[in-house]
């Protein structure tokens, strides 16, 4: 086969599927290769014995991303899913009874800090306000526009003004300048782990994340997250990508400094003018590339984000003081972070619970719910071998969990199925399992993610949580739009 003019996408994730999307509604012939039998990629699902989970993320923000993505495809969010502003983002529980729910409505909001901490009240604006000054400083050559290294820092209006990126203290110390209650600390100290870094190390710069979600809203997709994952597969088939499951990517062929195709492993060639790989940097330079291995050892150095325990349970009743996302938490946070940092297992860990079934009740038989943990842990460089820990530490969050009402959940598991680091790693060729690819652990950590656009093969271009802007549904959706506009231009 001649040179054609296709792009090759390799991954259907968020990602790919998006930057797929965008070549096919361009005009340019898309074929999009997925390893698994599914596309998705960590945006997935399951059922069993008529429970129903969203296997990743349970949370979706900036829902206008996507909307922006449909309309491109000549459609709109309104028209094709339910999405809901969530009346309260998040419920916070601790041990000693005090629960802070993040309702969505200021008074009710200040309402619930006051009852923490009256000082706080007037302290929570004055942070939400520095937070929200960071987002408007940062959104848009960091998240809207393609991330061009310094040249994105570079610009006059950010040069004046560096100093309110706030990047030289950590998240907890900014926290800890403006809010005076441990608890609301914490809280705001969490949304390090959107990113998987560690609050007392990630730079006082994201804390951003909380203005996203305070100010600019927690939704779910009635259905599940899942629906994401059909209304983009629909998407991509309407506008005409090919798609192609059970095609695992095992090389990128390439010549006189230009991309030139892709080779599954099962032998088929595919020839292509551009091939945007949605499959991190570190493994297509490892695997998929010739002479790349050298770029694939720079990137292992390197710090990476935090991965999970999710584990999903499917219990014969419901616990009703839980709200649609609820976080269960440590008592000592600063601990919890030294142990992943250190590469343990924490033994008193954060909980984060999701269920469904308040807006899908077809979620769970009935008088059943449909319960998603997931704890924070360490990436995988080989040091826990999760096959034997993974059972011990279940009984430990179980333990945990009867500290918050739950004390009878061993009695109450139908059906539990389990996702650990390795889970991740292998189901989505995730380095160590981490959830969002490289930490942003320093104050360099923009500047170090492998740039989108490779420097040395012209024609490939990377999308997904390996690179920038960062993980999450909408950062990956909107690398995958900046993936296809280098492709395109
Ligand atoms: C437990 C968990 C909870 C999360 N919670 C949230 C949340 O609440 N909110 C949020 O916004 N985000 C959350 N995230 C993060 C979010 O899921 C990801 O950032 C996003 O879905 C990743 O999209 P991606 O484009 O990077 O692709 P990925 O999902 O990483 O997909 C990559 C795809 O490439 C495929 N692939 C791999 N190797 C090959 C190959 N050789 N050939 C062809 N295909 C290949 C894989 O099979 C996969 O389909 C969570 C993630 C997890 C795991």
């Amino acid at each position: 086969m001649g040179q054609s003019d296709r792009v090759v996408v390799i991954g259907a994730g968020v990602g790919g599927l998006a930057s797929a999307i965008r070549c096919a509604v361009a005009g340019k012939q898309t074929t999009l290769l997925e390893a698994s039998a599914q596309v998705g990629g960590k945006l997935n699902s399951l059922q069993d014995s008529g429970y129903t989970w969203d296997t990743g993320p349970s949370l979706l923000t900036m829902p206008w991303v996507l909307d922006e993505l449909l309309q491109y495809a000549g459609s709109s969010l309104a028209e094709e899913l339910e999405v809901i502003r969530l009346p309260s983002a998040c419920r916070y529980i601790w041990q000693d009874g005090t629960v802070f729910d993040a309702h969505a409505s200021l008074p009710e909001l200040l309402d619930g800090i006051h009852r923490i901490s009256p000082d706080d009240v007037h302290s929570f604006m004055q942070f939400i306000t520095y937070a929200g000054n960071i987002w408007n400083l940062t959104a848009d050559p960091f998240l809207y526009k393609p991330f061009d290294g310094l040249k994105s820092f570079n610009n006059g209006k950010m040069l004046q003004r560096t100093w309110q990126l706030d990047g030289l203290r950590t998240m907890d110390k900014a926290v800890r300048s403006y809010l005076h209650h441990p608890y609301l600390q914490q809280v705001m100290n969490r949304f390090a782990t959107y990113n998987g870094s560690s609050p007392y190390r990630t730079p006082a710069t994201f804390n951003t994340i909380a203005w996203a979600e305070f100010a600019l809203g927690a939704f779910y997709p009635r259905g599940g997250m899942y629906g994401i994952t059909q209304l983009l597969e629909r998407t991509a088939r309407r506008v005409g990508v090919e798609i192609v499951v059970n095609a695992p990517v095992a090389e990128i062929s390439h010549h006189n400094g230009a991309v030139r195709g892709v080779c599954t492993s099962a032998g088929q060639y595919y020839d292509a003018t551009a091939v945007i790989c949605n499959v991190d940097p570190q493994i297509a330079y490892e695997h998929f590339i010739t002479g790349a291995k050298a770029r694939a050892e720079r990137l292992k150095k390197q710090e990476l984000s935090m991965s999970g325990m999710a584990i999903l349970w499917g219990v014969d009743r419901a616990y009703d003081h839980l709200d649609h996302h609820t976080v269960c938490f440590s008592p000592d946070y600063r601990a919890e972070f030294a142990d992943i940092d250190a590469g343990r297992l924490h033994d008193a860990p954060t909980i984060y619970l999701n269920h469904t079934i308040q807006y899908d009740p077809s979620h769970a038989p009935a008088g059943g719910q449909n319960l998603f943990a997931l704890v924070n842990v360490p990436a995988q460089r080989g040091e826990i071998d999760w096959e034997s820990a993974a059972p011990v530490y279940i009984e430990r969050v179980m333990d945990r969990l009867a500290a918050f009402g739950m004390a009878d959940i061993r009695d109450r598991i139908v059906v539990q199925h389990v996702y650990t680091p390795d889970d991740f790693a292998r189901r989505y060729n995730a380095p160590g399992g981490a959830i969002y690819g490289l930490a942003s652990n320093t104050r360099m950590s923009a500047f170090m993610r492998p740039p989108q656009r490779d420097r040395e093969i012209r024609g490939l271009v990377f999308c997904g949580t390996g690179t920038h802007p960062g993980g999450g549904v909408p950062l990956a959706l909107l690398s995958g739009k900046h993936a296809a506009g280098y492709v395109l231009s």
